[in-house]
């Protein structure tokens, strides 16, 4: 690999510790020092070479000169009146500069705080291809994937920004914008550096990655090492239902995704966790519980509920009454089910509403009136 073209320092952030070995040694220097520089920027969280005191000066001077660690830049920060923080952030990350003219190189995540501890939700990918029909990222397609420094960077620079008011645990979600399976290499080489114990030291229990069910991404997380927990998109009870919302479904229907989940190889402590997105007088009747109770009944799960949130799309929020029903339908069958209200909905934060376009150029953003249905 050649690291140092004229004008394109090599960034260090999203790097593997061989990967910061291999450019520390093209440099002349021990291998030694890539785990000092990995440890400074992932477990301590330096985001300039100059704070790298562990390195000696002539190297970090060297250091200032040849690499960099472009993290995500914050263009917008929403607060919701819940606590959540919504990020617009661009990358602009140098092996980026090839992004597709006039597409946004924005990305969104999401902070939520709570009593003991933070969940962060991150993207995957600028946009979504999957084409989900009641969700607002879907109406963006995918613009591009996310690097793993992209990735990585959304989770280092939301706990920098958020530093004063820390809980000691972090969870991290990927249920941002995009499929993270079909963005496989990028996000595992993004989870190795999360969930390592001398990287960023989220455990594995904390951290869910979420798909619409890419059958070949789950067999392959699942001879992983090291790997989150997995959650799976379900959202309808039929293939003639999912089909109509998810057309992903022809690709993957139901019994083949259930087969994979099957044969998916969970550990002692782990459950699978299925979504359900209960759209309003579509597939939230007492029926579709029923139908659904039977299609996991044979699996280690868990079900989260999560009522519609509204976008300018044509679905409709399923009604109080109704969503309890469905729980009760589920926890009867003894099945885990749990409702799911979205935080950050005042800010467009929640669950399938990250969709803000916003150009490059672009710096003031839109206002909160501009972003469809607030
Ligand atoms: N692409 C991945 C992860 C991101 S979406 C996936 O689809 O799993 C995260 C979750 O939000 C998914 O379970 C999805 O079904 C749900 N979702 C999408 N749009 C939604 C909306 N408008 N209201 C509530 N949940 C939504
Ligand atoms: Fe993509 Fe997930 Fe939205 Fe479907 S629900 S369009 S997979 S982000």
């Amino acid at each position: 690999m050649s690291h140092r073209a004229a004008n394109n320092p090599f960034n260090l952030l999203g790097r593997s510790l061989e990967e910061l070995r291999e450019f520390v040694q093209s440099l002349g220097e021990p291998t030694y020092r890539a785990d000092q520089i990995y440890h400074a920027l992932y477990a301590e969280r330096r985001f300039d070479v100059a704070s790298m005191t562990n390195l000696p000066a002539a190297l970090r001077e060297r250091l200032a000169r040849e690499s960099a660690i472009t993290l995500p830049q914050v263009r917008r920060r929403y607060e919701s009146s819940d606590g959540a923080v919504r990020y617009v952030l661009a990358l602009d990350a140098p092996e980026n500069a090839g992004a597709p003219a006039g597409k946004p190189a924005t990305v969104e995540a999401v902070f939520m705080p709570e009593e003991n501890r933070q969940t962060i939700c991150i993207s995957t990918q600028a946009g979504c291809a999957v084409d989900c029909h009641f969700c607002l990222t879907a109406t963006l397609g995918l613009i591009r994937n996310l690097t793993a420094g992209d990735i990585v960077g959304q989770v280092l620079m939301a706990l920098h920004d958020q530093r004063a008011t820390l809980k000691p645990q972090t969870n991290v979600v990927l249920m941002g914008q995009g499929e993270p399976l079909l963005n496989y290499d990028a996000v595992t080489a993004a989870l190795r550096i999360l969930l390592d114990p001398n990287g960023m030291a989220i455990t594995p229990k904390h951290t869910t990655l979420s798909t619409s069910g890419i059958i070949p991404g789950i067999e392959k997380l699942a001879l992983e090492k090291v790997r989150p927990k997995l959650a799976i998109s379900l959202n309808a009870s039929s293939n003639a239902q999912r089909d109509a919302i998810m057309p992903i479904n022809r690709k993957y229907p139901i019994e083949k995704l259930l087969e994979a989940c099957a044969r998916y190889p969970l550990r002692p402590w782990e459950h699978l966790t299925f979504e359900y997105v209960l759209l309003g007088g579509f597939n939230d009747a007492p029926e579709d519980a029923a139908r659904l109770a039977k299609l996991v009944a044979k699996l280690r799960v868990k079900v989260n509920l999560i009522p519609w949130n509204p976008g300018d799309l044509p679905y409709e929020k399923p009604n109080p009454a109704r969503i309890e029903e469905f729980r009760r339908i589920l926890n009867e069958k003894s099945i885990p089910a749990f409702v799911r209200y979205s935080r950050g909905q005042d800010v467009m934060a929640a669950c399938g509403q990250l969709a803000v376009l916003e150009s490059a150029r672009n710096t003031s953003g839109p206002s909160l009136s501009q972003i469809s249905g607030v």
